[in-house]
């Protein structure tokens, strides 16, 4: 197999271990920096350019697209897509995950559990909100933010207000989430490949923090998780679409509650919290799965 992997750092870990797996198995992986690709959009004859020359011959495609970079790096895995090459996550999927609110409301369409969730936009209506999230003590989140940056405890009502009403002044959009105390600063880590829970791990935060991120101090060992965990897990990645996965849940008095899905899951903490081999899971889906012409999205 021929693979193209869409990333901007080679030497990243989850890079490093994605090339040699592929290798390992006989196939060639390049890594093309999403950024320098650029693309020609012709009637019915995609082509993308990279260093001058067109790639071409791909099987599959990898795409580790940055958060800071989705809207030209899910163009370019379109391009690809609309070239025939299977993407191991669709653009249509990633696209999904990478904006919180819109994953909320589909995994709520599908039954999936979630920490009681209030989003709004009038700054009038904060006492509502809070309300409706179950009152303080509760959770507040950018949407746009990542490894725990912009996640926020509020421990009484008037903090709460204040929060956001700060993040309303910085006009950012925000969502106010209930608490789940009973997690204790611990979160798990289900990682879907292909409708199966490959590998999983709980982080636990750092002393005083309710924030589990290893980007926060935060450290990881493996867990084997209960069937309710996996199957939510497994539902959750379905419905957003997404072949490869890492879905964060918090054990909660009410079952497994599902935080966020990420298209783009770091396989370091994993493989190192779990001695499993992640990335060659990875590509044995691909070598699978990958035949020309089969992604069903054709980037639509
Ligand atoms: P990010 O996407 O920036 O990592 P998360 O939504 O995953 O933000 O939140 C970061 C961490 O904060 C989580 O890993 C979890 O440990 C903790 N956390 C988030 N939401 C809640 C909540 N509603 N109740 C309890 N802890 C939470
Ligand atoms: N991109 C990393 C991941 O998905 C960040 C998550 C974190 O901070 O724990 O694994």
């Amino acid at each position: 197999m021929k693979i193209a992997m869409l990333a901007r750092n080679p030497d990243l870990y989850s890079h490093k271990r994605l090339k040699e797996a592929a290798e390992e198995r006989g196939h060639q992986l390049d890594i093309i920096n999403t950024l320098r690709c650029y693309m020609n959009i012709a009637s019915r004859r995609p082509e993308i350019f990279y260093n001058g020359s067109k790639l071409e011959g791909y099987d599959a495609v990898i795409p580790r697209i940055g958060a800071s970079i989705t809207f030209y790096g899910l163009a370019v895995l379109r391009q690809f897509e609309m070239m025939g090459v299977y993407p191991l996550n669709e653009s249509v999927a990633i696209g999904r995950s990478r904006d919180k609110l819109r994953s909320m409301q589909l995994l709520a369409r599908d039954g999936i559990g979630l920490p009681v969730t209030t989003f709004a936009h009038d700054p009038k209506m904060t006492e509502e909100v809070l309300k409706t999230a179950g009152g303080a003590p509760v959770v507040i989140k950018l949407l746009e933010g990542t490894q725990g940056i912009g996640v926020v405890l509020a421990d009484t009502e008037r903090s709460a207000k204040s929060v956001i009403e700060a993040f309303r002044g910085a006009n950012v959009n925000i969502l106010v989430q209930e608490f789940i105390k009973e997690a204790g600063g611990t979160d798990i880590r289900a990682f879907v490949v292909g409708g199966k829970v490959i590998a999983s791990m709980k982080r636990v935060g750092a002393p005083g923090e309710f924030r589990s991120n290893l980007h926060r101090g935060g450290s990881a060992e493996t867990i084997r998780i209960s069937p309710e965990e996996r199957s939510t897990a497994i539902r959750a990645a379905k419905s957003m679409g997404l072949n490869v996965c890492g879905v964060d849940m918090l054990r909660s008095n009410h079952g497994p509650v599902v935080m966020e899905v990420n298209s783009s899951p770091g396989l370091q903490g994993m493989e190192l919290a779990t001695g499993i081999d992640v990335a060659g899971k990875i590509i044995d889906f691909l070598m699978k799965n990958a035949q020309a012409g089969k992604t069903k999205t054709k980037g639509k």
